[in-house]
């Protein structure tokens, strides 16, 4: 099936599910006066329904809108591929979104135009309640054209001054506008730490200091948790590599705890979020 194929199945089940009224829109791709970019699209009535698109451009994911609509007045469909169902189910975890208030439309995928799809693991929805055509038969893990961890890898190859070289460079190139955080589904805070100006946190200056005070903070709040979706890295304006941050803190979870990867379930707990009544506490 192509992309043509693709998007009129999309547009056809989304204007059958608007016309009966079951949901109050359905969250998709939408074109954009750029022929190799999408933006998110709301499709509110069956005529907005014909607007939605699917292509390799579809490289945003979608799942982060959910949470600033957690009281919807019906359901909410939402066009889901591996890594929006992964982030669906680890924002359930968080108590973000309600699963029964979601009418998920699976898309099994074949990678876009994006970063993250080269080394993407999943591309087949994980959770869905119909999946709009048969799954990538290419297979996700077999199809990665590069290693889980690349990014991090690369880094730990580095000496210890050349790590500090390579971040301090990345962050005095940090604009801190914060878009890695507000694209993130895992972070989903509604106060952040940064934005408490009044407790100084964070000046406005351009500070190479707060930039990583920021960047070091962001990935430990959200690096146990991260679904690898890239969503930080498509977002920072700059082009930094930040997405090296959560892999390596994925990275050494897996070393200690053995396979390790967030969003598969709606029930997986988070490996930093975890503590046991019976821990003995031997290191403090
Ligand atoms: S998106 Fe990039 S530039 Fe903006 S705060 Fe995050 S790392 Fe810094
Ligand atoms: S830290 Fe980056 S890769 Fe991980 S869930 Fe958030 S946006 Fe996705």
């Amino acid at each position: 099936m192509n992309y043509t194929e693709k998007t009129k199945l999309i547009q056809t089940r989304a204007a059958a599910l608007l016309e009966a009224g079951e949901v109050s829109y359905v969250l998709g791709w939408g074109a954009t006066r750029f022929a190799d970019k999408t933006r998110a699209r709301f499709a509110r009535s069956p005529e907005e329904a014909a607007t939605l698109v699917y292509n390799e451009h579809c490289t945003q994911s979608l799942a982060k809108y959910l949470v600033d609509d957690r009281w919807p007045e019906t359901r909410i469909a939402i066009l889901a591929r591996g890594c929006e169902s992964r982030a669906i189910n680890r924002m359930i975890r968080d108590n973000q979104i309600r699963r029964e208030n979601l009418l998920i439309l699976g898309l099994p995928c074949e990678g876009t135009d994006a970063e993250r799809c080269r080394s993407c693991r999943a591309h087949d929805p994980v959770v869905y309640d119909e999946l709009l055509w048969e799954p990538n038969s290419t297979g996700a893990a077999a199809a990665a054209e590069l290693s889980r961890y690349y990014r991090a890898d690369a880094v730990d190859a580095l000496s210890a001054a050349e790590k500090k070289a390579y971040w301090d460079d990345v962050y005095a190139r940090c604009i801190r506008c914060y878009a890695c955080r507000n694209a993130c589904p895992v972070c989903s805070c509604r106060e952040c730490f940064v934005d408490m100006h009044r407790t100084g946190f964070q000046g406005k200056r351009h500070s190479a200091t707060d930039n990583q005070t920021f960047g070091v903070t962001r990935a430990f709040h959200v690096g146990d948790r991260c679904i690898e979706c890239g969503e930080c890295e498509r977002a920072c304006p700059m082009g930094l590599p930040i997405l090296a941050q959560t892999q390596k803190i994925l990275k050494e979870i897996e070393a200690l705890a053995g396979d390790y990867e967030q969003g598969l379930d709606a029930a997986q707990d988070n490996y930093l979020g975890a503590f046991d009544l019976d821990d003995k506490d031997d290191f403090m």
